[in-house]
């Protein structure tokens, strides 16, 4: 990942003159490369023939990294539920045990290494827990905590980090990297996927690998027939909750924002979503620019209070019925 090779050498170097922080909180986009440029940095901080800040992947720490059993590294995430296409949250019980791994002494020289993904997905109780271990480091530990949610982290958590922030690859770098991943695919395919990413060169490759796109194609047809009356609420619900759960709410949000574009500038070259212009179209022929922005707040809320908790598919009922009601009320005035 050519666009994290700074942070790389910045924290290799620090590691090396011994003033690499025992906490690090690593932030940034989704879907940039934060976990794996994180999982990178911490092999070859393991790594017994490191050359610059590029392991060597051949000695015997490199092979039980990549093996999953290195005794010093330690990487904690949050469970994916399949069936729901959502996450579990990280629990008390998985800092504790952590916490006690880090306490050990290690049988290899070097660091002992965690790594917390998504670390904004800890709960209140594992959240107090880790901070402990923050506050009273043993030698020579270094915990990397992940976050695309930075807000949702304790302020007291991100006090005891010295804080990254990751930069995002340009279009160039992005492509670059999508073509050595061995996919199947065009050029104009790795630019389509990128585009509907965001930029973001690894949500792009779960795009491509999981055949997103024809996905994201029937969810937005399907919420433009339920506003037709010829699909159900029940039914837009189903099909959202066999996709995941963020990335479809993501591309209804990039949807509407077309829609209140469209209306904006009359332009259809302000369109970000250019392969669903036909239907962006059609709503905004349907809605006010008000009604859209009314619906991008309630979407935009639904993302900022959502966690591992919430009901998602009571929540997903009551966002599409404001779709649903906003129509019935605009067919009523017309
Ligand atoms: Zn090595």
């Amino acid at each position: 990942m050519s666009w994290h090779q700074a942070f790389y050498q910045h924290i290799s170097e620090r590691y090396r003159l011994g003033s690499l922080p025992h906490a690090v909180l690593v932030y940034g986009e989704e879907g940039i490369g934060k976990a794996q440029a994180v999982n990178n940095v911490a092999q070859s901080l393991l790594c017994q023939r490191v050359v610059g800040a590029e392991a060597c992947g051949e000695c015997q720490p490199c092979q039980l990294y990549q093996g999953f059993n290195h005794p010093n590294f330690t990487r904690l995430a949050p469970e994916k539920n399949d069936e729901k296409k959502t996450q579990s949250p990280i629990k008390i019980d998985q800092i504790r045990d952590l916490s006690s791994k880090l306490v050990m002494t290690s049988q290899y020289e070097g660091p002992n290494i965690a790594v917390i993904e998504q670390a904004d997905m800890m709960n209140h109780f594992a959240a107090n827990s880790l901070l402990k271990t923050l506050e009273e480091p043993t030698s020579n530990t270094i915990i990397f905590l992940i976050t695309s949610q930075l807000s949702k982290l304790l302020p007291t958590i991100r006090s005891r980090c010295q804080s990254y922030s990751l930069k995002k690859a340009s279009a160039d770098e992005a492509i670059e990297w999508l073509k050595e991943q061995q996919l199947d695919a065009s050029d104009k395919e790795y630019l389509q996927a990128l585009q509907i990413a965001g930029g973001a060169p690894l949500t792009a490759l779960a795009i491509l690998e999981n055949d997103v796109i024809a996905q994201r194609l029937s969810l937005i047809e399907s919420i433009l027939s339920l506003l037709n009356n010829q699909s159900t609420i029940a039914q837009v619900v189903e099909l959202t909750l066999k996709m995941d759960f963020l990335q479809s709410l993501s591309f209804v949000q990039n949807f509407l924002a077309d829609v209140i574009r469209l209306h904006q500038t009359a332009d259809k070259m302000s369109i970000v979503n250019v392969d669903l212009a036909k239907f962006i179209k059609q709503l905004s022929a349907k809605v006010t620019p008000r009604d859209a922005y009314l619906l991008l707040d309630e979407l935009n809320t639904m993302l900022k209070n959502y966690n591992a908790s919430i009901n998602t598919q009571l929540m997903l009922e009551s966002f599409f019925a404001s779709w649903h009601n906003m129509l019935t009320n605009n067919t009523k005035t017309a």
